[in-house]
């Protein structure tokens, strides 16, 4: 029994704000079910687990508006493991990362690696955005386009820097909940388990034309690349709707659920309105509550699927998100290094905006009684 019983009017009807893994809408669930004699234990090489797989690819295509000659690709590993991939893959010679929160900070290290220049590294604190500038030499323009372990949120635009520069923008918590351009990027790139309610361990990406010549010539350039994590492979499987190795095929049926979701309910426009209702409902909130203030300070780097609040000291963050945990509203802790006194929020797009004003008031009602 928990200490403090929030009451049932208060409580969000699904408790699950977690920033990845996020949560799986009962559908997509029914999806899985309905599709688990025909597709999972099937072979990934025969038309039902393609046929997926394109619809995967032609779904994420339109849900983008993916301009002319830009290529849908996935592979296994996770964003993760498509920073290595870009490493090998993608840079040829030098990267410029703009760093403002974890997510940033660790492409940046992958690509610190012997067979590169020491990448050019913008950063700001965390709760702020860096921006990346034209550097000579610079072949790949890199940051986040939400950084998920601060929910600060950055403009996504070309770099008018050398000719045939990338554009590389990680949008792996961004991808689905927020409006954007691709054709101002060369690869966007996402794992599937923040908007897109799957599981973890993939890794999708729309690739310009320049990004894909990038990556063939780089792959015959006689750099030494490991089978696993060379995009050449990603580019040539995917376009037979296929992956190099075997993909866990629950999330993939995940995925397609989410995208049909998506497309049908009037795409990235309309995804982006519910979480930009969602996250403004918070930041509305905290605004108006003593105890309570928007981490990132300028409202115009806000993130729209993150939301990040800190708490003032008298209230022990901890304590408030370990109570909602007991009452069933889980993921509600910052992100671990940190370090603040702080609620982290998801508002993706599977998150229904009437539980996110629940969970203000749920909140509301812990705070009054821890005193
Ligand atoms: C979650 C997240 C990642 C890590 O994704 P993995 O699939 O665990 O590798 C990378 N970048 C951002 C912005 C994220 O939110």
């Amino acid at each position: 029994m928990p200490e403090i019983r929030i009451p049932a009017e208060l409580l969000p009807l699904d408790g699950r704000f977690g920033c990845g893994p996020s949560l799986v809408r009962p559908a997509q669930v029914d999806h899985l079910v309905a599709h688990s004699v025909n597709v999972l234990g099937t072979s990934h090489r025969q038309p039902p687990v393609k046929e997926m797989v394109g619809r995967i690819r032609s779904g994420i295509a339109s849900l983008f508006r993916a301009p002319d000659g830009y290529e849908v690709v996935l592979a296994n590993g996770g964003a993760t493991a498509f920073w290595d991939a870009a490493a090998y893959g993608l840079v040829e010679r030098r990267a410029q990362n703009a760093v403002f929160g974890e997510f940033g900070s660790k492409f940046a290290s992958a690509v610190t690696t012997p067979w590169l220049e020491a990448p050019d590294v913008r950063e700001a604190p965390a709760g702020s955005i860096a921006v990346p500038e034209p550097v000579e030499g610079v072949d790949v323009y890199a940051w986040p386009h939400n950084e998920t372990s601060t929910g600060a949120m950055a403009p996504i635009g070309r770099v008018a820097g050398d000719p045939g520069a990338l554009t590389v923008v990680d949008a792996t918590s961004a991808a689905g909940g927020v409006d954007v351009d691709i054709a101002q990027t060369d690869a966007y790139y996402f794992a599937p388990q923040k908007n897109f309610g799957s599981d973890g361990g993939l890794w999708l990406a729309l690739l310009s034309p320049a990004a894909i010549e990038r990556i063939e010539r780089l792959d015959a350039s006689g750099r030494y690349i490991p089978e696993t994590l060379r995009l050449r492979h990603a580019v040539e499987n995917s376009r037979k709707n296929q992956t190099l190795n075997t993909p866990a095929l629950s999330p993939l049926l995940l995925l397609e659920a989410q995208i049909e979701w998506l497309n049908e309910h009037g795409g990235l426009a309309w995804a982006a309105e519910r979480t930009a209702r969602s996250s403004s409902t918070i930041y509305r909130w905290a605004d108006e509550r003593d105890f309570a203030t928007p981490f990132v300070g300028d409202p115009a780097w806000r993130s729209q699927v993150v939301a990040t609040i800190d708490l003032v000291e008298g209230v022990d963050a901890a304590a408030v998100a370990r109570t909602l945990r007991e009452n069933g509203i889980v993921d509600t802790e910052p992100y671990r290094k940190l370090g603040r006194n702080q609620l982290r929020i998801a508002t993706f797009v599977s998150i229904d905006p009437d539980d996110v004003s629940r969970l203000t008031r749920a909140i509301d009602f812990v705070v009054e009684r821890l005193g």
